[in-house]
């Protein structure tokens, strides 16, 4: 923190500046100009709380935070990235991994097909709701424990590995019993009861960007879960509330290139919440390839027109295969622009 005095602060007013910084277990180091006295508080503590009870303090003009608010999960923490491996797949390494599916499962028949869809077209992981977060309390809220059952049948028939939403910090352990990967969703970007006890369950989490959320915002959610005990968080651009309407959301595509250089956590693309039209999304996916995205998380149904969430965004299979066809000569060139992974370069 830098704690500016004002010109022709009192002796008085600095000392006692320095001593309530060191109340806070702050080093202090200050610089003495002619006129004006400037601060400078070095170590580990509660910034927000320090900072908000020096500006009120007599003789303060300004006191601000120089070093980012979160800090596990920055890169100065940790330069290289972190790869998570899940089910013998690795998210942030050598590999651009795609997790397709339905929004929300809705039937037997309809996430077997999806499932094997998927699984044939390249797809290492099923998505699917079945604790699914509805903007109207009439629309349909999913299968719950039938749907976390089907996913779980759906991975025992392809060998998919699974990721599901979880929408209360109470569900956290029984859907981490079926998923493979936790879904935090948009809404609940900022549900800190539910960061909490995420960042205690052992499973890896793959946390979305809420639509009105900055990208400081996002990395402090995912903060909360490291700190909670959890370093396997992802996180997912799905586009924000925008002025504009020719989209559903408006799809931040340089929040990943940003991403990449303020974190070491895999960054995922969700193309079909980006855009809500699914004739947008093999471009945004190809978008997320060429900026150097970890892998998309993308909206496939056996039969869109008749899907009960989401139909609008949603590829049908033969789609999505197109799609996965079309996008390897870019995956090809992602991997040859990719760092070398620690595991990739200890296998040589
Ligand atoms: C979803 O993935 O189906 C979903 C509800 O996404 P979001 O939380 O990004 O709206
Ligand atoms: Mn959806």
């Amino acid at each position: 923190m830098i704690i500016s005095m004002r010109l022709h602060a009192t002796r008085d007013e600095v000392d006692a500046v320095c001593v309530r910084i060191r109340e806070f277990g702050y080093k202090v180091h200050s610089i003495e100009g002619a006129q004006r006295v400037v601060i400078g508080a070095v170590g580990v503590g509660d910034v927000t709380a320090c900072l908000e009870s020096l500006e009120a303090m007599p003789g303060v003009e300004k006191a601000v935070r120089i070093s980012a608010p979160y800090k596990f999960v920055s890169r100065e923490f940790r330069p290289s990235k972190t790869e998570i491996m899940v089910r013998g797949v690795t998210f942030g390494g050598g590999e651009f991994v795609v997790m397709a599916g339905p929004c929300s499962v809705e039937n037997e028949r309809q996430i077997m097909e999806s499932a094997e869809a998927v699984a044939r077209a390249g797809a290492r992981f099923l998505r699917g709701g079945a604790f699914k977060p509805r903007t109207s309390p009439y629309d349909f809220q999913g299968l719950e424990m039938e749907g976390l059952k089907l996913l779980d049948q759906a991975r025992r028939a392809t060998g998919l590995g699974i990721i599901t939403e979880v929408m209360s910090d109470r569900d956290v352990d029984l859907v981490a019993e079926y998923a493979d990967i936790l879904q935090i969703g948009a809404r609940n970007m900022q549900n800190f009861a539910l960061l909490k006890t995420a960042g205690k369950c052992g499973r890896p989490v793959l946390l979305k960007r809420g639509m009105s959320s900055t990208v400081k915002e996002l990395l402090m959610s995912a903060e909360y879960i490291v700190a909670h005990g959890n370093p396997q968080v992802m996180l997912c651009e799905r586009g924000i509330r925008t002025f504009e309407t020719v989209t559903r959301n408006t799809c931040d595509i340089a929040a990943i290139a940003a991403l990449h250089e303020l974190t070491h956590l895999p960054v995922i693309l969700d193309p079909s919440h980006a855009t809500g039209k699914r004739s947008l999304v093999p471009a945004l996916s190809r978008a997320a390839v060429a900026i150097g995205a970890d892998g998309l998380l993308v909206e496939v149904h056996p039969a869109p027109e008749k899907a009960i969430s989401d139909g609008a965004q949603s590829l049908d299979p033969s789609q999505f295969r197109e799609m996965m066809r079309d996008l390897e000569p870019y995956i090809e060139l992602w991997k040859r622009s990719r760092p070398k992974t620690t595991a990739a370069a200890a296998a040589e």
